[in-house]
């Protein structure tokens, strides 16, 4: 018996609501909680008479901690599920903190305002010390360490599937198929059409935020910055075939470097077609990426979020989305003596999670590991309090859960390399 706070109604929190609804003997009861209430009702309207689970709603403007707390002292959850934005996850901790509550997020913290003085001069010292320009790291989150336990409670971070299942997978090649790992390669490859010329398959103004950054590996205990998709490569991906990818910088290098300080190289690619790039390119070229406000005809205007406006919402790219993902990891390394490569990877098909949950498979991709964590923490089979990223827990039940709720793993012992 568990009562879970999701916060957050958009295209990933509708897939991880919809499964958790599926899994009704442990998520009993659902507050889903948003900016838009009406996204939350339109949902709980969509499920009730087909699940056990009871759900309710609420509005909430996760950017106070205040609200978050009433809500949360008035709902009493087990477990908050921050599947908002990144720019949320801060002060909901805070307010879980403030309430003995548990915490996890699918999505490292960024600051929605780039422009503001004081973030900027941890952000540019940061960029000093540490060698990468992204607007997102782990640092603000890992500061809640001490916080977190020394109240007993448990903040898992970047339960998605990349970040989130790839560090388990991680995790499991540590774990079962390797003595030392000498490197690390995830790819993330989405073979899917939506037939628009350009759209994104999650919150635009994240998905491009973290595109447009210049790209960054991990390499013999040092970041490799380049710039922006100036790594290419092509890449045969079983059951999409030959792809494009380009090096980017991921939030999960940072906390596997962190978590597996004997490996040598941790690189992230992801797959792009053409006219993606050209019309990213382009809108980078005029300023519609830009974060800081233009004064136009009285008023500000953030120019990424009038693109969002412009730009289809990614929950409605369900039912025209065709073809599959394949993200995983690729790793060399030793095991007894000799050298080993090995793959684990998943395979996912847009349009049969179209007819599972209405959504394409990146929200599913991300929503079933976001439901499959939160049963890790609330059955108890993951319970370190602290602040902690997914590869520092067994990989084992999570795969497992994963395996049986729609992500399965696949296994592949002689993978191509990426050079
Ligand atoms: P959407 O933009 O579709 O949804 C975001 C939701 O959060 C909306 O319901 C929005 O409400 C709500 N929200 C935004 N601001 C607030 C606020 N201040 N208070 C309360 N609610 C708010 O995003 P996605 O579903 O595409 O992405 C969700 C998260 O998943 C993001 O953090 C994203 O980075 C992450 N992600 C992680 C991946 C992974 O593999 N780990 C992959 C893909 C995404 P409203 O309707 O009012 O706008």
């Amino acid at each position: 018996m568990s009562r879970v706070l999701i916060i957050g109604c958009g295209g990933v929190a509708s897939v991880a609501i919809r499964k958790c609804c599926q899994v009704s003997e442990v998520f009993t009861d659902i507050c889903i909680a948003s900016r838009t209430v009406e996204k939350c009702d339109r949902l709980a309207q969509a499920l009730a008479g087909k699940t056990k689970t009871r759900i309710t709603t609420a509005r909430v403007d996760a950017d106070s901690v205040e609200e978050v707390k009433d809500l949360i002292r008035s709902y009493r959850p087990d477990l908050v599920m921050n599947i908002a934005l990144p720019y949320q996850d801060l002060t909901i901790m805070d307010a879980c903190l403030a309430c003995g509550v548990n915490y996890m997020d699918t999505a490292n913290y960024e600051p929605e305002n780039t422009d503001d003085p004081a973030w900027r001069a941890v952000y540019e010292k940061r960029c000093r010390e540490l060698g990468f320009s992204a607007y997102f790291d782990y640092s603000w989150q890992w500061a809640y360490r001490e916080k977190f336990e020394k109240a007993g409670l448990t903040a898992l971070l970047g339960c998605g599937f990349d970040p989130g299942v790839t560090q388990a997978y991680c995790a499991y090649a540590a774990k079962h198929e390797f003595d030392t790992i000498d490197t690390i390669d995830i790819l993330d490859c989405n073979g899917g059409d939506h037939g628009y010329p350009f759209a994104t398959n999650f919150n635009p103004e994240v998905n491009l935020r973290e595109v447009s950054a210049p790209g960054s590996y991990w390499e013999n205990g040092r970041w490799v910055e380049v710039p922006a998709m100036s790594i290419k490569r092509e890449y045969n991906f079983a059951e999409v075939g030959k792809k494009d990818m380009y090096l980017l910088h991921h939030e999960e290098i940072e906390s596997l470097a962190a978590n597996f300080p004997g490996v040598r190289r941790i690189r992230f690619f992801m797959t792009f077609g053409q006219s993606y790039l050209t019309h990213m390119k382009c809108l980078e070229d005029v300023g519609m990426l830009s974060t800081t406000p233009v004064h136009f005809e009285g008023v500000d205007i953030v120019p990424i979020k009038f693109l969002k406006a412009l730009l289809p919402d990614p929950a409605t790219l369900g039912p025209r989305t065709v073809g599959k993902t394949n993200i995983g990891c690729i790793f060399t390394g030793k095991k007894d003596g000799k050298d080993k490569t090995f793959c684990i990877y998943n395979v996912c098909d847009h349009q049969a999670c179209y007819r599972e949950v209405e959504s394409q498979a990146i929200s599913y991709t991300t929503g079933v590991p976001a439901m499959c964590g939160a049963l890790m923490l609330l059955t108890g089979a993951w319970n370190t309090p602290g602040v902690h990223t997914v590869e520092e827990f067994d990989p084992d039940p999570f795969l497992d859960a994963l395996d049986r709720y729609g992500l399965p793993r696949s296994i592949d012992r002689n993978p191509v390399l990426v050079d």
